[in-house]
């Protein structure tokens, strides 16, 4: 058994028996960890906001890779991101990214990329004007599924390599973009719009705070969101579209905080 220590995002939590929580930790070091947390509920309750989701924590716990859930022994909060339960459309959305990543992580990602763009959009989308919130996580979701080897072709034919000229096409199936002259041979495609694919270029290249006034009407957002869907569908075996921002949270007449301390924010 080894100590380990590193930094986490929570992204999932689930009381225990009386006085426990079970986690679901992204680290920066060791990708998805789940733990218990013994005692730490009830009349002495320990590590306060440390344990709740949204939580940018540092931990530290016993592992042993023949068990899944790990043992922790300590959490300290480096950041609550208490402003994501200001707001339900800030919630649903930061809830969206804990969700995706949990379908996304297997549990043996090494260091990377996905781990600060995670965080950085946490810290983003607590502040980030509220009508640039589905850019946000639309641009949260095509750099995560880069980072991890999905990269969608967006700027030239996946047939030909050549660069687009109108009118362009998308082949979910096949990852990206197809010209005129190669949609014949491509199987599934559909159309997209110059001003789609002009958007999703940018929210791929851009900065999260370059998209802050980024904001289409909500139209055009479901026309391209529905597009990305199914290239997401097509290329990871796990992905199904977001519960978070399809359902308002049964608990949401709790009051989120209420909710965030219930620990089981979706009424799951
Ligand atoms: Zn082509």
């Amino acid at each position: 058994m080894a100590i380990e220590k590193s930094e986490a995002i929570i992204l999932r939590t689930l009381n225990f028996r009386d006085t426990s929580k079970i986690l679901t930790a992204y680290t920066l070091d060791h990708g998805l960890v789940s733990l218990i947390a013994k005692g730490v509920r009830g009349p002495k309750p320990r590590f306060g906001s440390a344990l709740e989701i949204f939580a940018h924590v540092d931990l530290v716990y016993y592992n042993k890779d023949s068990r899944d859930l790990q043992l922790l022994s300590q959490a300290s909060l480096l950041e609550a991101h208490l402003g994501l339960a200001s707001n339900l459309d800030r919630y649903r959305h930061a809830c969206a990214v804990l969700e995706f990543l949990l379908k996304l992580l297997s549990g043996q990602e090494p260091p990377g990329k996905l781990y600060p763009l995670a965080l950085r959009t946490l810290e983003v989308l607590e502040k980030a004007p509220v009508a640039s919130l589905g850019s946000l996580f639309l641009a949260f979701q095509i750099k995560a599924v880069s980072f991890l080897g999905h990269r969608p072709e967006l700027f030239s034919c996946i047939s030909c390599r050549e660069s687009l000229t109108e009118p362009v096409y998308f082949a979910p199936l096949h990852g990206g973009t197809v010209c005129d002259n190669c949609v014949v041979e491509v199987d599934g495609t559909r159309t997209i719009t110059q001003s789609q694919l002009g958007f999703l270029q940018r929210l791929m290249k851009s900065t999260l705070a370059e998209l802050f006034e980024d904001v289409p009407s909500s139209e055009f957002m479901a026309d391209t969101r529905g597009i990305f869907e199914l290239f997401l569908a097509s290329q990871l075996d796990r992905y199904e579209p977001s519960r978070s921002l399809r359902q308002i949270p049964n608990r949401h007449a709790l009051g989120l905080r209420e909710a965030l301390k219930a620990g089981d924010p979706l009424g799951n």
